[in-house]
This record gives C-alpha cells, sequence and structure tokens, in this order.
C-alpha cells in the first residue's frame, strides 16, 4: 500500500496523530495509497523548517547559485518524467497525451523562467536635487518576503503548484506547500528532487490535508507564514483571506471563473471549432481558464452548435494510457455529484440538451470512476445557473448574439473575471472588444496559448494580483527603498 507521507525540513515525516485519507484513481475508483494528514504539529514544524532555513544557507547564497540549484530542480524533473507523469495520471486520471504536453513538461519549465526573470530584473532608481542643492540618490532593492504558503488545487497539481514555487524559491522565499488532498502525489515527489540537488533543507516542505480545522487552515492562520498564494475556489480565497488578515499577510488570489467565448460571423470556423473542443471540453472541463458559456453571431449560431456537437461526441472516455483516449473522469465522485447536479439544474430550467447530459456507459472495469458527458446545452436565459456559476466540468451553454454591445453587456453580467477567448478576422473588432471584456486573461483566435513572461491572474472575484515574468516578484519579495544623499 502506497503511503503519501509529508516532507518536513528535508525528511518524509508520518502523521504524528496517526491521521490518514484514502487517495483514490478516479479512473476506477481504486484505492491508491493513504495520505498522512498533518495536523498542528507538523504545520508548525514545517513552517518552522521555513523560517530557520531562511537565515541558513539558503539565505546566504547568491542569486547565481540559488538559481543553479533551481536549473538543477528542473533538469531532475525532467530526467525523472517518468514517475511524475504516472503520479500525476494516477491521482488525476487525465489522458496521458494531456500530462506528458502540459502538466509535466510545463512543471519543470515553471523553474526555468523564473531563473531567467530573476537574472534580469530590475528595480527602480530616481535621482533628485534636494533644496540646498545636493544631490539624492534613491533606489530600490528586492527582499525575499519570507515564508510563503503555498495552497493549491487538484486540476493541474504539479504545474499550478510549481508556478508558485519556482518564483517563490527564485526570490529567495521559502515554502510550505499544502496540495489538493485529491492530488498528493508531485508535490510529494519533488521533495526526493529538492534532496537529489541539494536545496537546503527546509527550503521546500509539504503538508498533506484538508482545509477547515486542517494542514490548510493551520497553515494558512499560522503567524510565522509572512505571504500566503492561493489557487482555488472563490469561496475558500474568502475564507483564507480571512485568515490573512489576522497579521495583515499579503495574499494573492488565482480563483474561479466563469469564461465566456465570443464568436463572430467572420471567424475562421475550423480554428474556432478546434480551439472550442479544448476550451470546453479538455481535461474534463476542469481548467480555470475554460470555456462554460460560448457566444455566437446569430448568422453562424446553428452551423456552431452542431460543429461543437459533433466534438463533443468525438471526445472518447477512456483509460489514460489507451490512445483512443481524449477525455478522463472528472477528479472525484464528489465532483461528479456537483457536475451533474448542474446537468440536473440546466434540464429543470428548460435547457435544450444538445448532447451528454449525464454519465457516460463505461466497460465495467470503470464503471466505478467517476465519468461524465461531454455537454452542451442550448435555450437557456442568462439568470441560468450553467450560465452564471462556475461548474468545472465538460460542459458550455450556447447562446446567439446580434451586435457588439449586447455581447459585451452578456460576458461582462458575470461576477468572475477570469478569460475570455474571442474568435474573429476582423482584427480591429477583435482588439476593441478584447479591451472592453473585464477579464484577467483574453485570447484572439486562440485559447491556453501562454508567454510565461506575461501576467496572469484574474479580475473582479477571479483574483488578487497577477504572476507570470516579473509581476510574481510584486508579490514574492518586498520592495525596499533607499535614499542617499551626497
Ligand atoms: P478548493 O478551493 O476547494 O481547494 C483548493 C485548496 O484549498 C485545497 O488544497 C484545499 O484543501 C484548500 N482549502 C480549502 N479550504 C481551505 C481553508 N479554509 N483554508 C486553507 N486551505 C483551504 O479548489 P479546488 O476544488 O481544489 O480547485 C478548483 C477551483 O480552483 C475552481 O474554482 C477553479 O476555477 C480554481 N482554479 C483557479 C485557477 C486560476 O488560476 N485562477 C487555476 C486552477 C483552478
Amino acid at each position: 500500500m502506497k503511503e503519501f507521507l509529508n516532507f518536513i525540513n528535508g525528511q518524509y515525516v508520518k502523521s504524528a496523530s496517526g491521521s490518514t485519507f484514502e487517495n483514490r484513481n478516479p479512473v476506477n475508483g481504486s484505492l491508491i495509497g493513504m495520505i498522512h494528514e498533518a495536523g498542528k504539529p507538523e504545520v508548525d514544524a514545517a513552517v518552522a523548517a521555513a523560517k530557520a532555513a531562511l537565515t541558513g544557507d539558503w539565505g546566504r547564497i547568491s542569486v547565481t547559485e540559488r538559481c543553479k540549484l533551481l536549473d538543477a530542480v528542473a533538469l531532475e524533473i525532467n530526467r525523472r518524467f517518468d514517475d511524475f507523469l504516472q503520479a500525476e495520471i494516477a491521482d488525476t486520471g487525465k489522458p496521458h497525451h494531456l500530462a506528458s504536453h502540459v502538466d509535466i513538461p510545463r512543471g519543470a519549465a515553471n523553474f526555468q523562467i523564473f531563473i531567467d526573470t530573476i537574472k534580469s530584473a530590475s528595480t527602480e532608481s530616481f535621482n533628485m536635487t534636494t533644496p540646498d542643492g545636493r544631490t539624492a540618490l534613491s533606489y530600490g532593492v528586492r527582499v525575499p518576503r519570507g515564508v510563503i504558503a503555498v495552497i493549491c488545487p487538484w486540476n493541474l497539481p504539479l504545474l499550478l503548484m510549481t508556478w508558485k514555487v519556482g518564483p517563490a524559491l527564485a526570490c529567495g522565499n521559502t515554502v510550505v506547500v499544502k496540495p489538493s488532498e485529491e492530488t498528493p502525489a508531485t508535490a510529494t515527489l519533488l521533495g526526493e528532487v529538492m534532496n537529489a540537488v541539494g536545496v537546503p533543507k527546509g527550503v521546500y516542505n509539504v503538508v498533506h490535508g484538508f482545509g477547515p480545522g486542517s494542514a490548510g487552515e493551520f497553515l494558512t492562520r499560522h503567524p510565522d507564514v509572512n505571504g500566503i498564494t492561493f489557487t482555488g475556489e472563490t469561496r475558500t480565497g474568502e475564507a483564507i483571506m480571512k485568515a490573512a488578515a489576522e497579521g495583515i499577510r499579503p495574499v494573492s488570489m488565482e480563483l474561479g471563473g466563469k469564461n465566456a467565448a465570443v464568436v463572430f460571423a467572420d471567424c475562421d470556423l475550423k480554428v474556432t471549432i478546434d480551439t472550442l473542443q479544448r476550451s470546453c471540453f479538455e481535461n474534463a472541463g476542469q481548467v480555470c481558464l475554460g470555456t462554460e458559456r460560448v457566444y455566437v453571431e446569430r448568422p453562424i449560431y446553428e452551423q456552431v452548435v452542431a460543429a461543437l456537437k459533433e466534438r463533443a461526441e468525438a471526445m472518447t472516455p477512456g483509460e489514460p494510457f489507451d490512445p483512443a483516449t481524449r477525455i478522463g473522469p472528472v477528479i472525484s465522485k464528489e465532483h461528479q455529484v456537483k457536475v451533474l447536479s448542474y446537468y440536473q439544474k440546466a434540464r429543470e430550467q428548460g435547457a435544450t440538451v444538445v448532447t451528454g447530459g449525464g454519465v457516460p456507459d463505461m466497460p465495467p472495469h470503470l464503471k466505478d470512476g467517476s465519468w461524465v458527458q461531454p455537454t452542451i446545452w442550448t435555450g437557456l436565459p442568462e439568470t441560468a445557473s450553467v450560465i452564471t456559476d462556475e461548474i468545472f466540468g465538460p460542459c458550455c451553454h450556447i447562446s446567439p448574439f446580434d451586435s457588439e454591445e449586447e455581447v459585451l453587456g452578456k460576458v461582462n453580467a458575470n461576477r468572475y473575471g477570469l478569460a475570455t477567448a474571442i474568435f474573429t478576422q476582423d482584427i480591429g473588432r477583435a482588439n476593441r472588444v478584447a479591451q472592453r471584456i473585464h477579464v484577467g486573461l483574453t485570447w484572439i483566435n486562440c485559447w491556453f496559448l501562454r508567454d510565461l513572461r506575461t501576467s496572469f491572474g484574474g479580475s473582479k472575484a477571479s483574483g488578487i494580483g497577477r504572476e507570470g515574468g516579473i509581476h510574481s516578484f510584486e508579490f514574492y519579495t518586498d520592495l525596499r527603498n533607499v535614499m542617499v544623499k551626497f
């Protein structure tokens, strides 16, 4: 039986209280292993180790040395690519082609990009003349913020965790990671990598458990945590902000979304449908940037509904290592119930179910997995729950529109503001509309394409702060000003 231990001060440790919980494979419901829950003593030990490491070797080495270590981390993840891949696939059930092209390579790349960024990061400097005719020079210095709590979701476990751990460590901080209770494996494995390449003890720590009354709450309430970076649901973000208010600790929040796609009649239809197929259904719809609302200009509305229906039906569910598999299960039975409850609500509220709407018929050995059908609805008013709420499943509602103003009003009416995709060949209109949509990220004629040097984050209820390139350093460093008169 596999065991997932906490990683504290360079060592794997069991739960002192003996509390463990199950890690199950969402493909067939089989037991992968037991996770050791961190109680208050383990969280205290992890934070203490992280605090001590700040003033140990880690705090003394140069940026160049730090970058060499992080480069070694990225190389070691790639050397152990298959171990990470197997671990991620077992926890999430996602298809092999997805995990091997996105999760693991991007997980390693997140260290590399922030090595490059920190090496070329500059700060401001100003010269001024003082009233007595002398000169004053002021300049900024960036210092690590300290111990960073990293709270992660389950949808892209390694990728989203290293998106935070990479810049945190590049800036000289130490971290205590709380992976999702659903996906403990890759964060645990990263501890082996840290030890193998010689990252000092206490720099990277992992505590397992849940949110309230467990590792998540103990960590975010800990007074020696100097900043909290969180990716997950907006409601959880609110709870974490309350915890962070005590001690005035800064937060970085990457939260939920209810992302729209806007399809104009002059779009390249092939590019649009190829992209929508991915943005609506990839990773079983469990991508924060995924599309759950599609607005199509009326002349091509029926055509888009028919084409996307065909693509949804081509998303063959199956085992991760079967090359025919296009879609995996959702993360857990609990999440399956949530997604299916929205499928039910859509029917009750009078939706036309274009395709899907339930659980696919799976072979006997996969029946206990958490499967849901890719689903498309039409015909609902903008107030319907499946148009207002984040579902985080492989589904979308498609509505027609007649004017730019009308579609902008509908897209912006939602409380979330994470991402949008616009499809049109009129470059002027694309840019005009992009600048009027209240989101942190807009794609034009593409989706999920990222240059990691650029800002990433949400507006409105989708987040606070921006990560990516130099923007990450706003959170992971404390900017100090020095003024000298001469
Ligand atoms: P979640 O909010 O349920 O859990 C995220 C993490 O928070 C888990 O590790 C959980 O144990 C922990 N947690 C829960 N309650 C806590 C508390 N009170 N204190 C401290 N920690 C607590 O989210 P999830 O279901 O794991 O992930 C899906 C959500 O994440 C979706 O809403 C999705 O949109 C969002 N997400 C956003 C982005 C983004 O970049 N904006 C990226 C990926 C996922």
